[in-house]
């Protein structure tokens, strides 16, 4: 499996996180990921690919569709 640390585990659409960039200014940096959304990362993406802030608004706002919209269910 191919990790691209700029594709966003959830949507697969780019994170635009610039956290690999030294004294970056990342969103990421300034906003709060919910320990139970990182959770739903899949292991092998852990800490490699950040999760987008589109994926994290909807996360905050309305976890159960987030939940069925990108969740794979687990057996
Ligand atoms: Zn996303």
């Amino acid at each position: 499996m191919n990790i691209n640390p700029k594709i966003c585990p959830f949507c697969k659409k780019e994170n635009k996180c610039e956290a690999h960039i030294p004294n970056n200014n990342c969103w990421c940096n300034h906003i709060k990921v919910p320990v139970d959304l990182r959770e739903y990362i899949p292991d092998e993406l852990k800490m490699k690919a950040c999760i987008c802030q589109d994926c994290v608004e909807l996360f905050k706002k309305d976890k159960k569709s987030f939940i069925e919209k990108y969740v794979p269910i687990k057996i």
